[in-house]
């Protein structure tokens, strides 16, 4: 994947790209650039980089998706043309070959997702990846905070150890800020203000990839607890989504509420109320439900016939009771069961956000308009997308597509 060191940096001291930020997104843009030839230095607030990249592999470790690219690009909602380039640019394909080249093996599980096989922790990545970074060159200044711009081409820094400010002058920059969850790890969205002073806007911070809320009875919440239901599927207005949701005693957390999230955060600012409808036999068609439920026997207790007619057991029984009351439709109950959202789970604990840098503010290499020679990539720009590894190639993507755009820039 590394290319050729081009023939004006052969000679001459190479010109200073400053990376800000150490997660993926910036991490993967220094390496590109270190490896392109020039000098790098990346500047982190934290006592340490990639905390977020860690935190995300805590669950299962999405690094990227198998699914074909067409329907890839399909995950970035409004921003999926862009993308399409920015994926084939480097595509899941070579953040896989990439972390091999780590030593790091992955594998494409059943559900499309890629995975480090399982002797490789996150943390093993990263560490192989900050040993090549070192072999590189790159200069990492953990507990450095940007404060903004100086002049025409300067940032302008806090040395969070010594609390000496200073201003550097690259070459160019690479801004790879991060969104607004999780903000422990770093992924504050504080930056905001630093890009307002030069005239561009952010769009509001607003959770992506998070649980909905339920206004459960004390009852539910006391016997059903934590409980998941599996092979179901979920829909908010015509998006519907198969896999496993997990109740809560807030609501609803799981893959298909998380992929939802778009629309119930749609139908919630328009003032409407968000339901989820809830299919839990969604390979039976409606008509074959129906032809089930004429065959139970009276005396029948529902549990008992839920679970031998169509294998739903507890707290299937309790949940229907709960949303549906006793004397249900229990056709259109278990296929269409209304689940009424009272609110999304707040941003600091989302898994990613939407809002951020919008793309009008950025040319086709992600170099903003306003400031010539200062690139966004990664979360801060304004795109979201499902779990399943969506969230990392993108950032991924865009860090190896800015790293490409500062080079082309240089290089004149
Ligand atoms: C619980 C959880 C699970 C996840 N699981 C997955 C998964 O399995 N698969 C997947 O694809 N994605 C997953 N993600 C999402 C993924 O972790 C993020 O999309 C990714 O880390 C974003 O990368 P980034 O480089 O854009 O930003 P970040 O990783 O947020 O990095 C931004 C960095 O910029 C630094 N920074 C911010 N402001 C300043 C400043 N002023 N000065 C200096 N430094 C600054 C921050 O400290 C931070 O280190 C998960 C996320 C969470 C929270």
């Amino acid at each position: 994947m590394s290319s050729p060191i081009p023939a004006h940096l052969a000679s001459a001291p190479a010109p200073l790209v400053a990376v800000v930020g150490g997660g993926p997104a910036g991490l993967l843009a220094a390496q590109r650039l270190a490896e392109a030839g020039y000098r790098v230095r990346v500047f982190e607030q934290k006592a340490t980089v990639g905390r977020k990249f860690l935190v995300a592999g805590h669950g299962g470790f999405n690094l990227t998706n198998g699914e074909d690219a067409a329907a890839f690009a399909g995950r970035y909602g409004a921003a999926g043309a862009l993308f399409q380039g920015v994926l084939a640019h480097f595509s899941p394909a070579d953040l896989r070959q990439w972390a091999a080249g780590l030593g790091i093996a992955t594998f494409v599980g059943s559900s499309g997702r890629v995975f480090p096989e399982a002797q490789h922790t996150p943390a093993d990545l990263l560490r192989a990846w900050l040993r090549r970074l070192a072999e590189l060159g790159v200069e990492l200044h953990t507990r450095h905070r940007w404060l903004g711009f100086a002049g025409e081409t300067g940032l302008h820094f806090s040395d969070e150890k010594t609390g000496q400010e200073f201003t550097l002058a690259p070459a160019a920059t690479v801004l790879a800020l991060g969104g607004a969850s999780w903000p422990q790890t770093g992924s504050d969205g504080h930056w905001t203000p630093l890009l307002a002073a030069i005239g561009v806007p952010s769009q509001p911070w607003l959770p992506a990839n998070c649980g909905a809320e339920v206004a459960w009875s004390a009852f539910f919440k006391d016997k059903v607890g934590r409980a998941p239901l599996k092979n179901i599927a979920l829909s908010c207005g015509d998006h519907t989504v198969r896999g496993e949701v997990m109740l809560t005693d807030y609501g609803l957390e799981g893959t298909p509420v998380y992929a939802l999230t778009p629309q119930v955060r749609a139908a919630l600012a328009a003032g409407g109320p968000a339901t989820f409808s809830l299919n839990l036999k969604p390979d039976l068609a409606p008509a074959e439900v129906a032809q089930r439920l004429a065959r139970r026997r009276p005396g029948t207790s529902l549990p008992a016939f839920l679970a031998s007619a169509f294998h739903l057991k507890p707290p299937v029984p309790t949940l229907l009771r709960e949303l549906a009351g006793p004397a249900a439709d229990l056709t259109g109950s278990l296929t269409a069961l209304p689940i009424p959202v009272k609110g999304l789970r707040p941003l600091a604990e989302a898994i990613s956000s939407a809002g951020g840098v919008p793309f009008s503010e950025v040319d086709e290499h992600l170099m903003l308009r306003r400031r010539p020679g200062t690139f966004v990539a990664g979360e801060m720009l304004d795109w979201e997308a499902p779990t399943g590894g969506y969230l990392l190639q993108g950032c991924f993507s865009t860090g190896a597509w800015a790293a490409g755009g500062v080079a082309r820039l240089l290089a004149g």
